[in-house]
This record gives C-alpha cells, structure tokens and sequence, in this order.
C-alpha cells in the first residue's frame, strides 16, 4: 500500500501554488486561453488533480501527448477542451474522436488514419495541424504544408473532421532573443496564412510553451501552453528563477532518515567507495534511490536539508537510498530530510538538483516514479 510508504519518502504537492502559478500565466497571456500541459502524469505530481486545479484556476484547455493520457484524465471526469500531440500510427483515435479529445497531425497518413477513425466514431475528429515551424522534430515541413492543409480541407468539407487548431512549438525559447525564436514565429505566420487562404478556420492558433509565455508576448496568439512553468518550476535560468518569474515549486519531495551510525575515518561509503570519510564521522542514510527516479548522476553532487543544514549525497545513489555525511551532528532515524522543494524553508530546489546532476529541473521531477507516494496538500 502507498500510504504506508510515507515514512520513507512521500512527494507533496502543493495545488494552491499549482493554482496560483496558472492565474499568474494567465497574466502573463491575459488575451490569450491557457491549455495546461499535464503529460507524463503532470511532470511528475500527478496528473488528475493538477489537471483538476488548473481547471479551477481557469485553465480553459489540458494538453497530453499521448490518447491515453487524455483519455484517462476523460476517464478521471474531465469534460472541457482536451488535447493530445504525439500522433503514432495504431493508437487509439477512434476512442479519442468518441471522448470528444482533440488530436494533431503532423502529415497526411496521419490524417487518413484520423479520418478513418473519425468514420468508425461516426462523428467529426477536432484536429491541429503541426507546423514545423524550425523545430525539427514533429510537425510538417513547409513543403509539404500546402498538400495536408488541402487534404484537411478536403475531409472537412466531406464532414469527417474539423480543423480546430494550427500550431507548432519552439526549439529555443528557452533563450530569449535567440534568432530562432523570431524565425519560426515569421514561419508560423506563412504556415497560419497558407491554411487561412485555403479556406480552413482554426478556432486557436497556437506556438507558446512555458519560456514563450514568460518571454515572448508576440508568441500567445489564441492560446499559450505552459507545462514546466505550471508546476513552479522555470524553464531556463535565462528566463529566470522561479522566484524571479513569480512561480511557486509544487513538488516538496521529503523522506525519513532510516539509520544513522558512528563510523571512524577512512571509511569507504556506498558501491565503489566514491566518498571517505575524512575522520570519524555520523553517517545518515536516506531511503530513496534511482528506483524512486533520483538520478544516478546526482551521486557526490546533490544536495539534500538535513536538521537545517545542506549535506552532499556522499558517494554513490544506489538503487533504494544513498547516504549523508552528518559530520558531528546528533541525529536520528526518523529525522527529515528534504530533497527539494519550493526553497522557502532553505531546501534546495529541483534546479539546485538538475544542476549537480547536468540536466534540467523538467527531468528531475518527471522521473519520480510511482514508488513515491503523492500527497495532495
Ligand atoms: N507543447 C508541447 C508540444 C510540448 O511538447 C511541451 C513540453 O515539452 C509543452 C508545450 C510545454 O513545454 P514547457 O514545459 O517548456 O512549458
């Protein structure tokens, strides 16, 4: 059972700061709707009641990329606009179509498996059609847009699906005043006029993740999609700290020391001895580990609060815990540790961990898998 788990390592999520991060991007886009990403089981912290909490502080549309995850939040009770990106050949369009859930074509064999879809449900699809506007990994190149922008008007006219959005996303927003982010935009434009001039209508047009929301105002057009900025985390330090940006960490990710012990100097700690200790010492071992989504990159590098002080993870994170140099502080199993959280109370922030491990704060809380117990405060 999960909850008997929260003596070893529990991941609170705050929903009024979710809330309240999702009123502050909307007065960053206050002309624009705002759709929520919640992939990857929003970020991490729990798909259905961020996706609740943002509804509620006026998110009017949810993003996903896969059908399945839009369909279990449909499952989950959500009955406003929905949508979901990563089109893969075979996935479940048909159900998608049925539950009312928006989905994306990047090119015309997706369309067609859409259309058939659509036929099978007996109703229209809701489609985005994906520019790639300079990113260089989904969408449709400029080539090639005319042809699925006449397909798409085709199938609209025979009633087989409805054109609701055009859209794409950034490769650099993430650096303000990068070349590429004024080029695709100029891109987007052509690929809007292109699909207008051949009679489609899209309800939004769209192109605007998290740094482009916070950053790039000529980027919301209808609708603005932040996911990393909604969990209170900032997408780059060019963009800013989340404190800066006004944003509040929803994720405190918390456990118990589960032994502490006196060991003399000299002594190798965890596989491969990547840590001595420098004289005798207290070492406090943490019960979690790269099972639980820590990144085995942290090992030696990231930092965790103990008894209001910063201690290094000393040597290597292992599968199920690691291990803390307390020097000659007095501790006991039991006491809490913080990992990260929104930095308040002086713990370090998912952004102090991305750091010592070299990757990004998205990938820090995505990866706490679901051996961690969610607890919604
Ligand atoms: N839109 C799309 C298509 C995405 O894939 C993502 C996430 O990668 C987002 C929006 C949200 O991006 P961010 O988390 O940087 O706001």
């Amino acid at each position: 059972d999960r909850a008997e788990d929260h003596g070893r390592a529990r991941a609170e999520i705050d929903l009024d700061a979710l809330r309240d991060n999702v009123r502050t991007l909307r007065a960053y886009a206050p002309r624009a709707e705002l759709m929520a990403v919640v992939k990857a089981d929003g970020y991490g912290h729990g798909a259905v009641p961020c996706a609740r909490a943002a509804r509620q502080a006026g998110a009017t549309w949810l993003g996903t990329a896969t059908p399945q995850e839009a369909i279990a939040l449909r499952k989950a009770g959500d009955r406003g606009r929905l949508m979901c990106w990563l089109w893969t050949p075979g996935g479940p369009w048909r159900e998608a179509i049925e539950r009312d859930i928006d989905v994306s074509a990047s090119g015309t064999w997706a369309l067609e498996e859409i259309v058939t879809a659509a036929r099978a449900a007996g109703r229209p699809a809701r489609v985005h059609l994906k520019a790639d506007t300079g990113l260089g990994r989904n969408g449709c190149q400029p080539a090639d847009w005319p042809q699925l922008v006449a397909a798409a008007r085709a199938a609209e006219a025979e009633g087989a699906l409805k054109v609701t959005g055009v859209w794409s996303h950034f490769a650099c927003a993430d650096e303000p005043g990068h070349p590429a982010n004024a080029a695709q935009l100029a891109a987007f434009r052509e690929a809007v006029a292109v699909a207008e001039r051949a009679g489609l209508d899209p309800e939004v047009r769209h192109h605007a993740n998290s740094p482009a929301t916070l950053t790039l105002p000529e980027s919301h057009f209808d609708l603005v999609r932040p996911g990393v900025s909604v969990y209170g985390l900032s997408p780059s330090p060019e963009v800013g700290t989340a404190d800066s940006l006004g944003l509040r960490p929803v994720m405190t990710l918390s456990a118990s020391l589960a032994l502490v012990k006196r060991v003399p100097g000299g002594h190798g700690v965890s596989y491969g001895h990547g840590y001595t200790t420098p004289g005798e010492t207290t070492l406090g071992l943490v019960p979690v580990g790269y099972a639980d989504g820590l990144p085995r990159h942290a090992s030696g590098a990231a930092p965790v609060l103990v008894a209001g002080k910063w201690r290094t993870i000393a040597g290597r994170v292992a599968m199920d815990q690691f291990v803390v140099d307390l020097g000659g502080d007095t501790a006991a199993a039991g006491d809490r540790v913080v990992l990260f959280g929104p930095g308040e109370a002086g713990e370090p922030t998912a952004e102090d961990w991305a750091r010592a491990a070299g990757t990004i704060s998205y990938e820090i809380v995505t990866r706490i898998s679901a051996r961690v117990p969610r607890v919604y405060t």
